[in-house]
């Protein structure tokens, strides 16, 4: 584990960008049985914000034969409302992955389960995760409507049996799941934000971020998630709680975070549409924004909301790459009853006299700088 996170800006139309990072983490030791754990939580497709995009597992699959690994597996057991898992790999297109590169689909609600002792808990966990060589984890960046946010650690809930899951909820899902990422070994952590959800891990309300994160700390990389969402570490306890087992660091003053690729992938509204997104609209002059800086911003409104119980109000936010170059005689469309224009990221710094700086700025910093400003 190291504490080297790749942040890549992109779509699932350029996946490519990822190999040379792949080629840089730890390699899998040879002949390793390589299992990957995306997120098929419902059997809804990743369009939805809910599951991992089936482009980017095929992608990885890929590399990996290239590289000459064969024993290659997909492994996921999918909420206890769903009988087996079968179902969320046809609607999400894992089985068109299993036919075209041969890679078997493990139901893991089916599989046998051994119970492993840790931090004075037993927890019973698959097989198939226990014996695995090499496990590459791949989440997706979420809200979820209990632990506030959904990516590495809590991934992994998918790799204990439908009875184990219900009882991690009655000891309060946050010492579970960190005892349960401090048990099994993440060898990569491969985060699909491309399409997340702003609110549930159900998906329904869907944001497109386009950028993908790669590591092999699964708690640095939830550390770096929460503050993505608009988030405070203390607002996940789980994470701390998983570095104190040993599972990683949630130290992001310490994290090397190296970006890759363009982040000028215009923000484009979801289907189905995102409608708190769309209720934010009014607020918010978009010019050519990155999806993953308007995402930010509306993590960022959405979290304003959840603490005020209201939306900023008199405020008209101005985001996107339209705003570039300009000067502050340039002029910035107020929205009904505005007193004041802000700026959501570096590309409003000559329009806008206050501004979010950032290229993209996280929800947190939008956040952060929203409440200083209203306060
Ligand atoms: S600051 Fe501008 S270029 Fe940077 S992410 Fe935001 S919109 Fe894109």
């Amino acid at each position: 584990m190291n504490s080297r996170l790749h942040v890549v800006y992109t779509d699932s139309a350029s996946l490519e960008l990822i190999r040379p990072i792949l080629a840089e983490l730890p390699q899998p030791p040879k002949n390793a049985r390589i299992t990957f754990k995306p997120n098929l939580v419902v059997a809804k497709p990743s369009s939805s914000g809910a599951t991992t995009d089936p482009t980017l597992v095929a992608c990885i699959v890929q590399y990996l034969q290239e590289a000459g690994y064969r024993d290659i597996r997909i492994a996921e057991g999918s909420w206890v409302g769903e009988r087996n898992t079968n179902h969320a790999y046809r609607i999400c297109g894992y089985e068109e992955i299993s036919r075209k590169y041969n890679v078997p689909l493990i139901d893991l609600k089916r599989d046998k389960a051994r119970k492993v002792e840790v931090d004075g808990l037993e927890i019973e966990v698959c097989e198939e995760i226990l014996t695995t060589d090499f496990l590459i984890n791949m989440p997706v960046l979420k809200a979820h409507c209990q632990t506030r946010i959904t990516c590495a650690l809590k991934n992994l809930k998918g790799c204990i049996p439908d009875r184990e899951k219900r009882r991690f909820h009655t000891l309060g899902l946050h010492r579970p799941i960190a005892a349960l990422g401090s048990t099994i070994k993440s060898g990569w952590v491969i985060v699909d934000g491309i399409i997340g959800d702003l609110t549930f891990e159900e998906g329904g309300t869907p944001i497109r971020m386009d950028k993908i994160i790669i590591g092999t700390d699964p708690v640095l990389v939830d550390a770096y998630a929460i503050q993505l969402m608009g988030y405070e570490l203390q607002d996940v306890p789980y994470v701390t709680m998983a570095a104190h087992l040993g599972a990683g660091s949630a130290d992001l003053s310490k994290a090397e975070i190296i970006e890759h690729g363009q982040k000028d992938t215009e923000y484009i509204p979801q289907q189905p549409a995102n409608r708190i997104a769309e209720r934010y609209n009014s607020l918010i002059d978009q010019r050519q924004a990155c999806s993953s800086c308007y995402a930010s911003l509306i993590y960022a409104l959405w979290r304003y909301e959840q603490l005020h119980g209201r939306l900023p109000a008199g405020v008209s936010l101005a985001i996107g790459q339209g705003f570039k170059g300009k000067d502050t005689g340039y002029s910035v469309a107020p929205t009904a009853n505005a007193r004041q224009t802000y700026g959501i990221g570096s590309c409003t710094a000559r329009v806008c006299s206050h501004y979010v700086r950032g290229c993209p700025p996280s929800a947190k910093e939008v956040l952060t700088q929203l409440e200083d400003w209203l306060k």
